[in-house]
């Protein structure tokens, strides 16, 4: 497992008894340390079963998966590689019933959590709902309470929002429900208070390796640390430049804290960087170099000078992605020639890279009118479409009864004369007897608050919906799959209500197609063709259909459905993390997008005469780290543009080129440094400080 290793790389894949941290910057090779370590546990005797890898998406899952499985053969499927978040459903459903919960709880979408919060809080609008969802959230993340979070809050806001946290709490408990958040929250509850769960788990992991260490939480933290135990058999990876998630709650205290915390932590760093020309390499050293460092490192590259790193500027955004397209298009034919290969240049070579979501849809119809094959990624995924997220309601419900939200989506997709009345009668009887609404439709009493008919249509439905979910635990195999779900469909008349709902009847046949793939993509599940489960299971054996719809409930909310297609990558900055390409354009490189704005309206980019506040200096910060990510996903060749007009609201005003295109000093290259020789000078001056703070230390405790 040494081969294509550097010797630091080998080190850190050999040291297998005890934690060790691998911290280096970009495109040093962190991941495929990972990889070839999965390879060496296992050449060394661990178990598969025993190992497990933990990425930052889905998709890195994924990806690293491929990689183990092309390295180490069958073996690697025993692994287990997944997110934080899938381990945390794997642990849920494996020892959740301690807690309280049952096997077949539910996970809730955002847009769940958000009309649940809606309605806790008194029926306010969804911006306030979806404000305190967040803030919600980050308590969660930071392991407060609801009545933690009242005692400690800042103003009568926050004790608003405190107060509307306890009764969304109450009612996921009464839901039989999770939200993203408790699938780190309430593993880490179960490790803490259930020695009898914690003795297993540590047992069960041989090792745990964790990418993009930076970027975890408080929460994740200690669900690691009590993970390992005292055996501290771990290995995590990251780089704190690529620190990008703060605004989330991740902290680089984890980093801090881990060689406190493993006195006997071996620290491994890389300098080698595989990924990028030096070219590239140096605008990106440029621009991370004014922010504070916590470790000295820096990155040199073989792979020789390279193009030079390109600033284009556009009138506006149209102009902008004009610019691109021609870009693309030129590099692609110039492939034969620019060191290509001599060959054409695939599309899937390019990315174009953003800050936020919106700012896809000028390059989406660019792309689209040059007829250029793209997709759009950390964007709107499959699942987040009206039709499949009407689909995933009712599978939900099957597996959960006691789904309230996907019982509400399911009773009213498509209509079946069961009236707004009628459904907010049954809420009232469900709260007041504190039963799910699904509990509450056989219940003798409802007859009092509900006229016959209407407990006749609701009897009618749960029934139905009983015998679905009876049917759906016997169902194996592609072909019972695929027949149930068409005929499903077919009872419940979904393709009318599709094509009635829909002026346009293109964009009706589109949405019904995407029904069919979905089907059609669930039936291979059952028949054991598709093994990729969001690292929930890897074995690839037939399933029921009750068992598939468990495992869609977690991937219709956390997952994106990646194929290796050959199209040009549209995304954001965050879901780019980890990537490359061989020519990254980053578009968008405009004060007040990126960094996006720092400051208030009247000092939007918080440049002020005066000194910097902490806060606008902080974000600030992670603007240029994320700055730095995107400049590290390009191999070849990078361009960087900005557009001297922005939109701000309806109005267009007058833009300046992003600070850090400044920043990137690519104008100095003739008069570069050698990283080597900083790199040199770097660990003098550290080694210095360390003396000193040694000489200091033996001197305060030699005085009296
Ligand atoms: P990031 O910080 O962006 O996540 P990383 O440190 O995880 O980057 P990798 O993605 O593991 O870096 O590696 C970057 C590229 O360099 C990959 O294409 C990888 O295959 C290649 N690479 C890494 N190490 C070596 C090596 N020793 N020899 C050859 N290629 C390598
Ligand atoms: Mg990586």
């Amino acid at each position: 497992m040494s081969a294509g290793l550097n010797l630091a790389q080998q080190e850190a894949v050999n040291f297998m008894q005890g934690p060790c941290l691998v911290l280096a910057g970009a495109g040093s090779g962190k991941t495929r340390v990972i990889t070839h370590k999965i390879g060496r546990l296992i050449q060394a005797g661990l178990e598969p079963q025993r190992i497990a890898a933990i990425t930052f998406t889905n998709k890195a899952a994924a990806e690293m998966r491929e990689r183990a499985k092309s390295l180490i053969g069958r073996e690697a499927r025993g692994v287990l590689i997944c997110t934080f978040h899938a381990l945390g459903v794997r642990m849920l459903r494996q020892d959740g019933d301690v807690l309280g919960l049952k096997k077949q709880f539910s996970i809730l979408d955002s847009d769940d959590v958000t009309s649940i919060l809606k309605d806790a809080g008194g029926s306010v609008d969804s911006a306030t709902a979806r404000q305190w969802q967040w803030t919600i959230s980050l308590w969660k993340n930071m392991g407060l309470t609801s009545v933690q979070a009242e005692a400690q809050a800042k103003d009568d806001n926050e004790k608003i929002i405190a107060r509307v946290m306890a009764r969304y709490e109450e009612r996921l408990t009464a839901y039989q429900s999770v939200d993203f958040d408790d699938l780190i929250k309430l593993p880490l509850k179960l490790l803490q208070e259930h020695a009898e769960v914690r003795d297993k788990w540590q047992q069960q992991m041989g090792h745990v390796l964790v990418d993009e260490y930076q970027d975890t939480n408080a929460t994740q933290y200690e669900v690691l640390k009590l993970l390992v135990g005292e055996r501290a058999r771990f290995t995590a990876v990251g780089d704190d430049d690529q620190s990008i998630y703060g605004w989330r709650g991740a902290t680089l205290d984890n980093l801090k804290r881990l060689p406190l915390d493993f006195p006997q932590l071996k620290v491994v760093k890389l300098e080698q960087n595989y990924r990028s020309t030096s070219a590239i390499l140096r605008a990106a050293n440029n621009v991370i170099g004014p922010n504070p460092k916590l470790f000295p490192k820096t990155l040199f590259s073989e792979l020789g000078e390279g193009e030079p790193v390109r600033v284009v500027d556009a009138d506006n955004e149209e102009h902008e992605a004009e610019r691109v397209v021609a870009r693309i298009q030129s590099a692609r034919a110039n492939g034969a020639t620019e060191g290509g290969g001599g060959q054409v240049q695939e599309w899937k070579n390019f990315a174009v890279l953003y800050r936020a979501n919106h700012q896809a849809r000028t390059f989406e119809k660019a792309l689209r009118k040059a007829a250029i094959p793209y997709k759009v990624s950390g964007g709107q995924s499959f699942f987040d479409r009206a039709e499949i997220k009407d689909l995933c309601a009712w599978l939900r419900l099957w597996v959960n009864n006691d789904d309230d939200p996907a019982f509400l989506r399911s009773i009213t997709t498509p209509k079946r004369g069961i009236g707004h009345t009628t459904l907010q009668n049954l809420g009232e009887f469900a709260g007041k007897y504190r039963l799910s609404l699904f509990a509450s439709l056989f219940s003798p009493s409802l007859g009092s608050v509900l006229p016959a008919k209407a407990v006749g249509s609701l009897h009618e439905f749960g029934r139905y919906v009983n015998d679905l979910e009876f049917r759906a635990r016997q169902t194996e195999g592609y072909e019972a799959a695929h027949a149930f779900l068409l005929e499903w469909l077919k009872d419940i008349d979904y393709e009318k209500h599709l094509f009635d709902g829909e002026d346009s009847e293109k964009l009706a046949a589109s949405r019904w197609t995407n029904v069919l793939d979905f089907c059609d993509w669930m039936a291979k599940r059952c028949g054991g063709e598709i093994d990729d489960t969001a690292g929930v299971s890897i074995a690839s054996e037939k399933k029921t259909l009750l068992e598939v719809a468990q495992t869609i409930a977690l991937l219709s909310t956390i997952s994106e459905r990646e194929t290796d297609q050959n199209v040009v990558t549209l995304s954001t900055l965050h879901a780019a993390k980890g990537l490359e390409w061989p020519h990254v354009m980053l578009v968008g490189v405009t004060e007040g997008l990126l960094p996006f704005k720092l400051g208030d309206d009247d000092n939007p980019t918080g440049r002020a005469d005066g000194p910097m506040s902490e806060g606008i200096l902080q974000r600030l910060q992670e603007e240029r780290r994320l700055m730095y990510v995107g400049i590290t996903r390009a191999q070849r060749s990078l361009a960087v543009s900005w557009t001297k007009k922005r939109k701000k609201g309806r109005e267009m005003i007058a833009a300046q080129p992003s600070r850090f295109i400044a920043e990137m000093a690519l104008e100095k290259a003739s008069t570069r440094e050698d990283p080597r020789e900083k790199l040199k000078a770097l660990r003098a001056e550290f080694a210095k400080k360390a003396l000193e703070s040694a000489a200091a230390a033996a001197a305060s405790q030699a005085a009296p």
